[in-house]
Order: C-alpha cells, then sequence, then structure tokens
C-alpha cells in the first residue's frame, strides 16, 4: 500500500475518497494529507449553496456516499424528518450537512485504525514527481506523499468568446455564478437580465434571483432555446428489454446508429426516461467504445440532447419555472451569443445570433453564464492544473475534457505513459468515461481508487 497518500480537492468527491481511506482497516497505518482549498471541507459547489431552493437532482435513495451504503443519505434525511421518501428530491444544503458529517465522523475515527490526517486547509498549487513520490507545493511550502489524487472538481469557468474585458470589469457579466448567488440582496429594481445557457445551473440562477429580485425580467438564450427535462413524481423501474439496445449499440460504434437505436428504443419504452436511465450503468463503457472522431461529433451534436434527458430536473422545481414563464417573467430564445460590451450608459449590450439568420441586440442590467463544466485542461488559469500542464506531469483530453487517464483513474504522464502513483476522480476523468461528475459515479471512482491506493503490491512502487 502507499503509506502516505495526499488528496487535493475540498468536495464531495475528496471527501468521499478520504472517508473510504480512512474507514478501513490496513495492515500499516495511513498518513492522509487532504489540501482542501480552503477551511470549509466536503461540499464543494453543489453542496455548497444556503439555499433550500436548490435541490438535489437525484432521488435521495440513490445519493448515499457510498457503494457499499448507498441508501446512507436517505438514512440521515430519515433521521432528521421522518416523512422523508427515497423518490424525494431533497435540499443540497442537507447533502452537504450529511457529507460533512460523515466525513468529520471518518476523521474522528481515523486513530482507532492507526491512521492520521493531516487536514491542509490551502488550494494544492504543484505536483512534481520524485525519486521516492510526489512533492506538492502550496504557498511557499512543500510536502512529500507517496501518492495523490485529484479530487478538484471542474475548473474555473472563462468567459464566453465575444465578451469585452469592459464588460467583465463592470461585475454585470458573471462567468461564475455560485459566488454571484451566494452574496446577491434583495433589489426591487425592475432590472432585466440574461441567463447565457439553459441547463440546470441556469434553473438554479432562474429560482434564486427571481426571488430576491421580484421585479426583475429574465431572458434565456440557449442553442436550442429548450430546458432540462422534467423528472415523472414517481420513481419507475429502468428499461429492460435483456441488454439488446447496449449490444445493438457496442456492435456499432458510430453516433448515428447510436441515434437511431436510441429513437427506436424510446418509441416502444412506455417513458423515455426508463430508456435513459437504463443506460446509465453502461454508458462509461459504451464511451470507451466509441473512437474519438465520434465522441467529437457526439459532443458537437447530441451532447445537448443527452444532457438534458439525462440531468432533469425535480417537478416542484419544473412547476416554478413553468409558472414564472407563465407569469411573464421568463422568456427562453434560441440563439448563439455574439458579443457582449459595456455601454456608455453602463449597461450590456448583447448581440447574438438568431436562428433564421440576421442578429439582435439587447441591454441588460445583468448577464449570467451559465454555460456547464468548464474541464478544458490545455486552456486554464486553474494554477495547480496549469503547472501539471506546462510541465508534462498530465496529459490534456484531445477534447477538453480533462486529464487523458486509464478508465481506473490512472492520469497519463506527458508521454501517454500511466503515472503509478497518480490519480484523479470526478470532473477531470469525463474524457475516459465521459459520465464521471454525479455522486453515483463518483462513490464508485473513490471505492476503486481506495482499493488501488491500499492494495499490497503497491508496497514497492511506495518504497521506491
Ligand atoms: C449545481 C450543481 C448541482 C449538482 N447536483 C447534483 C445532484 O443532485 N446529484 C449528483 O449526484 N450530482 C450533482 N452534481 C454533480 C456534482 O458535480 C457532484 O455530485 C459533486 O459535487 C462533485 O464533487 P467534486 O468534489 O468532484 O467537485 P467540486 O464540488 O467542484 O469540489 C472540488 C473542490 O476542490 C477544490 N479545489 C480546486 N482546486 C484545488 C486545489 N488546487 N487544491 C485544493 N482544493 C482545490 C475546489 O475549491 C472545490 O471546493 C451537481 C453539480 C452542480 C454544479
Amino acid at each position: 500500500m502507499f503509506q502516505k497518500v495526499a488528496i487535493i480537492g475540498g468536495g464531495a468527491a475528496a471527501a468521499t475518497l478520504a472517508s473510504e481511506l480512512l474507514e478501513r482497516r490496513t495492515r500499516q497505518p495511513l498518513h492522509l494529507d487532504w489540501y482542501t482549498g480552503g477551511p470549509v471541507a466536503g461540499r464543494g459547489v453543489a453542496y455548497g449553496t444556503p439555499s433550500q431552493r436548490h435541490l438535489l437532482n437525484v432521488r435521495a435513495a440513490s445519493m448515499g456516499m457510498f457503494v457499499s451504503k448507498p441508501g446512507g443519505f436517505l438514512e440521515y434525511a430519515q433521521s432528521l424528518d421522518p416523512t422523508v421518501k427515497g423518490s424525494d428530491f431533497l435540499p443540497r444544503r442537507m447533502y452537504g450537512d450529511f457529507l460533512q458529517s460523515r466525513v468529520q465522523q471518518a476523521v474522528k475515527n481515523a486513530g482507532s485504525f492507526g491512521h492520521d490526517v493531516n487536514i491542509v486547509p490551502f488550494a494544492a498549487e504543484s505536483i512534481i514527481p520524485s525519486d521516492d513520490g510526489i512533492v506538492i507545493g502550496y504557498g511557499d511550502e512543500s510536502s512529500r506523499a507517496d501518492a495523490a489524487v485529484l479530487a478538484i472538481g471542474s475548473l474555473p469557468p472563462r468567459p464566453l468568446p465575444g465578451v469585452e474585458d469592459a464588460a467583465i470589469a463592470s461585475g454585470r457579466y458573471v462567468t461564475d455564478p455560485w459566488p454571484f448567488l451566494a452574496s446577491a440582496e434583495l433589489d426591487e429594481r425592475p432590472l432585466r437580465v440574461l441567463v447565457i445557457g439553459l441547463g440546470l445551473t441556469a434553473v438554479d440562477v432562474l429560482l434564486e434571483l427571481s426571488t430576491r429580485w421580484p421585479n426583475a425580467h429574465f431572458d434565456a438564450l440557449s442553442r436550442h432555446g429548450k430546458l432540462p427535462e422534467p423528472h415523472l413524481a414517481a420513481a419507475s423501474a429502468p428499461h429492460d428489454d435483456g441488454g439488446e439496445l447496449i449490444e445493438s449499440m457496442r456492435d456499432d460504434p458510430n453516433l448515428r446508429v447510436w441515434m437511431r437505436r436510441l429513437r427506436d428504443a424510446t418509441e416502444l419504452a412506455e417513458d423515455w426516461r426508463t430508456v435513459v436511465d437504463g443506460m446509465r450503468p453502461h454508458t462509461q463503457s459504451l464511451w470507451r467504445d466509441l473512437p474519438m472522431r465520434e465522441r467529437s461529433r457526439f459532443l458537437r451534436h447530441a451532447r445537448w440532447a443527452w444532457e438534458r434527458a439525462r440531468h432533469r430536473m425535480p417537478p416542484q422545481v419544473a412547476a416554478q419555472v413553468a409558472a414564472l414563464e407563465a407569469e411573464g417573467r421568463f422568456t427562453r430564445s434560441r440563439g448563439r451569443m455574439r458579443s457582449v460590451r459595456l455601454s456608455l450608459e453602463g449597461s450590456l449590450e448583447v448581440v447574438h445570433a438568431l436562428p433564421g439568420g440576421g442578429d439582435s441586440t439587447d441591454a441588460y442590467d445583468v448577464v449570467i453564464q451559465t454555460v456547464g463544466l468548464n474541464t478544458d485542461t490545455q486552456r486554464t488559469e486553474h494554477p495547480l492544473v496549469r503547472q501539471m500542464v506546462i510541465d508534462g506531469i498530465a496529459t490534456p483530453d484531445p477534447l477538453g475534457m480533462g486529464f487523458a487517464a486509464v478508465p481506473d483513474g490512472h492520469l497519463l504522464d506527458g508521454n501517454g505513459r500511466p503515472r503509478a502513483n497518480l490519480f484523479a476522480i470526478g470532473s477531470l476523468l469525463r474524457g475516459a468515461l465521459w459520465e464521471s461528475t454525479a455522486m453515483p459515479e463518483i462513490r464508485k471512482q473513490a471505492q476503486g481508487v481506495a482499493d488501488m491506493l491500499l492494495a499490497e503490491e503497491n508496497a514497492r512502487a511506495a518504497a521506491r
């Protein structure tokens, strides 16, 4: 086993891995350095929201932290409120409380297994492989570990092309919605707000700001103008065709064929959601079967449709969005943002291309960008990821989907060889796995990486 392990990241993925490691009895004690990037460890971006309006988009019964205990969150929620059901969509804040309480417990119990944990409340800024392991730098300090795991979530969002620097400097163009939402105050002015992108984050922004800004009007602009699909109120069993759909897709790893097969399957199913949900255990291996050219086609042409079918809104959230639309407070349009500039009057002038040709120009008080996770390691200002790319410690995924990696989490070095003692879990593995951001996938990765870190055959690597 690797005796001294470093986990880098302060969110749900890092908390899950830390707990997996600390709650196992090992032949020798484990020393864990956990670089959390800040004082709060375990919540990360998704579960750090203080808002009760921000709900999980996965039912409570499926949000357990460990593979060995998938119902763990439901048990926790029912201990607080016995009326909670497994099919409920609960507040993400409650999930953050759950994660924190579980990881605090694991840290407290670590001593009884002989393990010790050093929580470093700073961001790791460099990773340098050395003769006897890996040296992790933060501020003016550095520390050695036998192995390290990156669990840093997605990268800071970058402004879309066409956004003027002055628009960003004005503070009216928001590239990262989460800190903005956390500090947005009650404002009763008739603000004009544009949201660019129409995924689940856009929906969170809309629900939160429509309450804090009761007289604001919200426009949303996206390529297709469509909201995420809603979940059904009751959970339904995944579609079962005896594996025929998956086998037929494996036989012909071609995007056009796959779309046809999926369309046929959804037409036969009672509800299309059961087909999408039935694919979940297979999406990672199907993705691996797809040649790079087909993956690129998927990302360009089919990703938006897959995302809105796969990452759905809880029914009560869908009802709130529909009510805002019916009241005329929220409108959606199809189109592509071309430019955003700061006008002399201080508002933002947004030019967007219309689907039928031509442009439209509108003025807004605030523009909020919510265009999905950024995992482009080649073009990022994230200090650690930048250093790793520049120094050839890891190789960017060619499609901008994190780092090139073996599906089990080993990162590839600058020459495409797996590094024995450097791993990632979560969003940085999207290139290797595609589905790699939600808890059901993350807990499986955390279990697999913990197994590898503690495996006896790694003793030699650790001693090197
Ligand atoms: C709004 C939203 C809602 C979601 N809802 C759900 C849901 O309902 N169900 C579900 O299963 N999934 C959901 N997800 C997916 C979600 O991404 C995962 O469930 C999970 O939160 C990912 O955790 P993470 O630790 O990988 O990433 P993050 O939550 O992004 O955490 C990464 C952490 O690492 C820190 N960090 C970054 N760089 C460094 C560094 N150099 N050193 C130290 N620390 C660093 C960051 O500051 C951050 O705190 C949601 C995602 C979002 C964005």
